[in-house]
């Protein structure tokens, strides 16, 4: 844990109230929650993973939430540290101003006011945001995107999400921005769990990715990885699944570069961990789509899957009226 700031301050100036704080930030996951007792510089001081209950129900799922803030907030207390705010972020649609997950598919909530639950169950004060939108965040403000002002960042797992951040500002829209895995690059394609057919999602999640593989080899693969094992072994189906997989994105990501014109384009997600792999086939699939539209740079994420916890810890930080973004010089990933 780092010092008190205030031993900087000269002339008998009050520190500032959050230099001597910390918030709470936690990622609410299908599978895990990831938490963290961050100080005011954005340093993980004590960190966490808990499974989500998500089998048990929505309100089971409010319950973990909950006993979860309570322990980071019990872990804060210890330091004897004062928690100025709880960012709590969580994956479907989600209204950050309205503080209602709106809905979502996987944990199976609609219109739930989240905040405000949690406030009531843990006496803490609650921003809520969404993850993939957090995980943006943090990636702009910590990451691979610091320093650019247009930025698009594609988290690329089980299912495709996008974060934006247009002329240094986040894009929310209600929570409905950023679904490029809903961008239908197939037209009359497969079905999509969304109700429509040939979107991104069907062509390039790990998931897609998969049990294209496997419906085209016969013979199955546990998951994403283990296609780009095989096309790094020069298997001919592993090649053409993988290179299809980067033929929709590069549809995806030019339409979105010719929409928003991102300096930056970070690349997130279990798929992403295959690096060079699929950002060289982007890059040329973008430099073949794009005429004379502004060239986005095509980068890795830097922060993994503490890129949401860390988004979490941001969202509580500007709700307590801080903006450590302006005097970060990079943060490791707990
Ligand atoms: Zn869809």
């Amino acid at each position: 844990m780092d010092g008190d700031s205030s031993s900087t301050l000269a002339g008998g100036i009050s520190p500032p109230a959050h230099a001597q704080g910390c918030v709470l930030g936690l990622d609410v996951g299908g599978t895990g929650m990831k938490g963290a007792v961050l100080d005011h510089g954005m340093r993980p001081l004590e960190t966490l993973r808990r499974p989500t209950p998500r089998a048990d129900g929505p309100l089971a799922v409010v319950d973990a939430i909950a006993d979860t803030l309570l322990t980071l907030n019990a872990m804060a207390s210890e330091r004897a540290l004062p928690v100025h705010h709880a960012g709590v972020v969580v994956p479907g649609i989600v209204d950050d101003d309205l503080r209602q997950a709106v809905w979502s598919a996987n944990i199976g909530w609609r219109d739930l006011p989240l905040a405000t639950l949690l406030e009531k169950r843990t006496g803490l004060r609650v921003a809520l945001g969404h993850d993939v939108r957090a995980g943006g965040l943090a990636e702009h403000a910590l990451g691979a995107a610091r320093g650019a002002r247009n930025v698009l960042f594609v988290a690329i797992g089980t299912g495709i999400a996008a974060a934006l951040v247009c002329d240094g500002k986040p894009i929310s829209s209600g929570g409905y921005a950023g679904e490029l895995g809903h961008v239908v690059v197939e037209s009359g394609g497969r079905p999509c769990a969304c109700g429509s057919a040939g979107c991104l999602e069907t062509v390039a999640s790990a998931t897609a990715v998969a049990a294209a593989y496997t419906a085209r080899a016969g013979r199955t693969v546990t998951g994403a990885a283990d296609v780009a094992a095989l096309a790094v072994q020069g298997d001919p189906v592993a090649r053409a699944v993988w290179q299809q997989a980067a033929d929709g994105l590069a549809d995806a990501l030019a339409t979105a570069a010719t929409l928003l014109a991102p300096e930056t384009i970070v690349l997130g997600g279990g798929l992403a961990e295959a690096g060079e792999l699929l950002l060289a086939p982007l890059r040329a699939g973008l430099e073949e789509r794009l005429t004379f539209q502004r060239r986005p740079s095509l980068v890795r994420a830097e922060l993994g899957d503490w890129a949401g916890c860390l988004g979490a810890g941001l969202v509580g930080w500007r709700a307590a009226g801080h903006n450590p973004t302006s005097q970060l010089t990079g943060v490791p990933a707990p």
